[in-house]
Order: structure tokens, then C-alpha cells, then sequence
């Protein structure tokens, strides 16, 4: 099996050498960058260009930034006829071990209310999504040692078998990174793929938001899981949490790694998450870099014109009108996430910010269809296609 962490030094020291001497574009060497793009993928040097148009004051970049906005509407957002993919969370454990500060489910936050569903509970989430015409279920898990791998096949298994005959139906799953054995099981119960975010992959930078967490620490086991799910046959969101470390450099590395799964395997992510830390439950973070709204709408809009083929994911963190804003066709985007915690669809447990796992903007389907629907969009809840035929292993 081919390992991102065997090419991982060589792409640190790329996208550090890049990053040493980029400057912000003028408007026609972005003029350059972008008509280059149409011929052939822009390289790692020019999107560290575009991406310094996000951290560059305004008068210096406002022209550039616009022209981003034309580039990717005109391409990707047409006046109708734009569908955005739903994904429903099911969150099934808040019980974790490890201890990241930008979450409400660390293992250090003593007054997080915390809960595990039961079977039943699980069937009765499953069934309101359902019932809310999603077709496309994610189940999450934090890191709870409860969790082995014949648990989540037997949760998988359940989900698969509640949505198998939905058109468009698939069962995602958010864990913690887990062995090859685990995710061939897993693609055997019927599992379509996995969604994870890298954090960071700056391992400086990772190291000190994670060291205190007893198994997400191990950055590089971590960094291959990825390869992993894509060798046992399974499709994967990738991303970085944005916030963490520079965000160019998470960015870049972002692009290189999707690059080097496409080569690797066949198949790049079909979505890169794009996650900002935020405040959670009222506590401020004291963050070593702030990634302002610009920076990071310049991120989403290199994502595309870097990875043409890939959708991004979204987030319910932000607000709608910054989502509405930079919705392009094919994106990933769910207005309700069970206010994320288990039970949060079937109010089992609690709905309050204590059970949550971070702090979201939950959205009234109407209101969201209604606003979609004025810029061109609507929503596609069942939007996976067949089952590609299992990896030989
Ligand atoms: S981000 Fe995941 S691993 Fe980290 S504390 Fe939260 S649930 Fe646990």
C-alpha cells in the first residue's frame, strides 16, 4: 500500500520553500494563473499566490480577491440549475478520550454532558433523517474505546441496510483513524467512505494541540489513514482544520495530498472539508493564528481551482449568508446536524450547547430552500452513485 507519509518530508519541504518567498499577485499575473488553469492543473507555486491574495491587506488585493469570485462563479455557479449534496450527521457517542481544546467532547471538559446511543436510539435517529428526505447518512463517533471495530460494522450494517434501497442512499462514517483490517470490514458491511480531517499537517503545529490526547497524538499512524480507507475500496473527505496552523500551508499541503491520493489510488477526495475553529459553548480559544473571513474564503475558492473535481464541504459553523456566498455547484451542505450530539434529531438527550460537540448554525429547510433557490441552488439528498467494485486486496 502506497503511504502519504513516505512522500510527506519531501511535500513539508516543498510547500516551506514556497511559502518563504510568495508574494501577492498583481491582477495580471492572476489573470495569467487562472487562464492556465484551464489547460492544466495550476502548480503548488501558483495557488500559494492566489492563496496570499487572502492575507494580503485589502487595497492591495481587493482586485484579485474579485477576480477569484468572477473566476469560480462563472465556472462553477450558474444562474440555475446548481445542486448542493446533503450529508446527515448522526452523531452516536460524545465519549472520548483524547482531549483537542477546540472540542466539547474532550476528555477535559468535565461538564460536557456526554451520552452514547443505544440500538434502538440509533434505529430512531436513522428514521427521522429518513423521514427528512436524507439519503445520505454520516454516523459519528469520537474517539470512545467502547467502539471496536464488530460495533461500528454492526452500526454500519444497520444504517446501510435502512438506506440500500433509497436512490442515491450511502452510509459515511467519522471516526477516529483506524487499522486497514477495520476498513476492509467496514467496506464489506457496505460502507461508502469516511470523513476526516487532517487537523493540520504541520506536525509542529499538531503536536501542540494534540500531545495531551492519548491516541490522536500519533500525527503520522493518523496522517495514513487516508490510505488506508482508500485501499480497502472506501471513498474519503479529507480537509484541515483551518485555525490550527498557517493556512497556506495547510492549504497547499491539502492540494498536494488530494494530488497525491488521485495518482496513488485512482481517486482524489470527493469533498475537502473546510472546517474554521470557532469559540465552543461561550469559552474563547486562544489561538496562535487567526484566519480572517478573507483568508478564508480565498481558501475555498483555490480549493476549487486547484481541485476542479472536487466538491468542498460547507460548514454549519459559519453563518448562512458566508455559505450562501461561496456555494458552488456540487458542494456538500446540511442545514441540520442533530445539533451536534447524539440524540440531537430525536431530542434523547439534550439540545442544549452542554451535549454539543461545537457550536452551528441550525436552519429551517424552508428557509434554506427559499434562500438556495434565489441564488440557483437546490439540495440533492441522494447523490451517491453505484458502489465501485471492491479493491482487490
Ligand atoms: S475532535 Fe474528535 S478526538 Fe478531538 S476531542 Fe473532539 S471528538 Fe475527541
Amino acid at each position: 500500500m502506497s503511504l502519504f507519509s513516505s512522500v510527506y518530508r519531501e511535500r513539508n519541504a516543498e510547500v516551506r520553500g514556497i511559502l518563504d518567498s510568495v508574494r501577492c499577485p498583481s491582477p495580471k499575473r492572476v489573470d495569467e494563473i487562472l487562464a492556465h488553469s484551464q489547460s492544466e492543473p495550476p502548480s503548488l507555486s501558483e495557488i500559494a499566490e492566489l492563496l496570499q491574495i487572502g492575507v494580503t491587506a485589502g487595497a492591495d488585493s481587493d482586485a484579485q480577491f474579485e477576480m477569484l469570485r468572477a473566476h469560480t462563479r462563472k465556472h462553477w455557479r450558474a444562474s440555475s440549475g446548481n445542486a448542493v449534496r446533503y450529508v446527515s450527521p448522526i452523531y452516536v457517542s460524545s465519549y472520548c478520550v483524547d482531549a483537542c481544546p477546540y472540542c466539547n467532547f474532550s476528555a477535559r471538559r468535565l461538564d460536557t454532558v456526554r451520552y452514547r446511543l443505544s440500538l434502538a436510539e440509533l434505529d430512531r435517529e436513522i428514521a427521522s433523517v429518513l423521514a427528512r428526505d436524507a439519503r445520505v447518512v454520516e454516523l459519528v463517533y469520537a474517539t470512545d474505546p467502547e467502539y471496536d471495530t464488530d460495533l461500528l460494522v454492526r452500526d454500519v450494517s444497520r444504517t446501510v441496510r435502512a438506506v440500500e434501497n433509497l436512490e442515491g442512499g450511502g452510509v459515511l462514517l467519522c471516526t477516529e483513524y483506524l487499522s486497514s483490517k477495520a476498513y476492509e470490514a467496514l467496506a464489506d458491511a457496505g460502507l461508502r467512505g469516511i470523513v476526516q480531517w487532517d487537523e493540520t499537517l504541520d506536525e509542529q503545529a499538531y503536536s501542540r494541540w494534540h500531545s495531551a490526547s492519548p491516541r490522536k497524538a500519533n500525527f503520522h499512524t493518523r496522517m495514513d489513514n487516508h490510505d488506508r480507507a482508500l485501499a480497502a475500496g472506501l471513498d474519503v473527505a479529507t480537509g484541515a482544520l483551518f485555525g490550527l496552523a498557517d493556512f497556506r500551508y495547510d492549504a497547499l499541503m491539502q492540494v498536494a495530498r488530494a494530488r497525491y491520493f488521485a495518482q496513488a489510488y485512482g481517486r482524489g477526495p470527493f469533498v475537502m472539508g473546510t472546517a474554521r475553529l470557532k469559540p465552543i459553548g461561550g469559552r474563547e480559544l486562544r489561538l496562535e493564528t487567526t484566519v480572517s473571513d478573507r483568508a478564508h474564503e480565498t481558501a475555498l475558492m483555490v480549493y476549487k481551482i486547484a481541485l476542479p473535481q472536487t466538491g468542498r464541504w460547507l460548514q454549519t459553523r459559519e453563518t448562512f449568508d458566508m455559505n450562501l456566498r461561496n456555494l458552488l455547484d456540487g458542494d456538500v451542505f446540511t442545514y441540520s446536524c442533530g445539533d451536534v450530539q447524539p440524540g440531537g434529531y430525536t431530542q434523547i438527550n439534550t439540545t442544549s450547547v452542554a451535549g454539543a460537540q461545537f457550536g452551528v448554525n441550525e436552519l429551517e429547510r424552508d428557509y434554506v430552500d427559499n434562500e438556495l433557490a434565489k441564488q440557483g441552488f437546490h439540495i440533492n439528498y441522494g447523490w451517491m452513485t453505484a458502489p465501485r467494485a471492491l479493491a482487490v486486496r
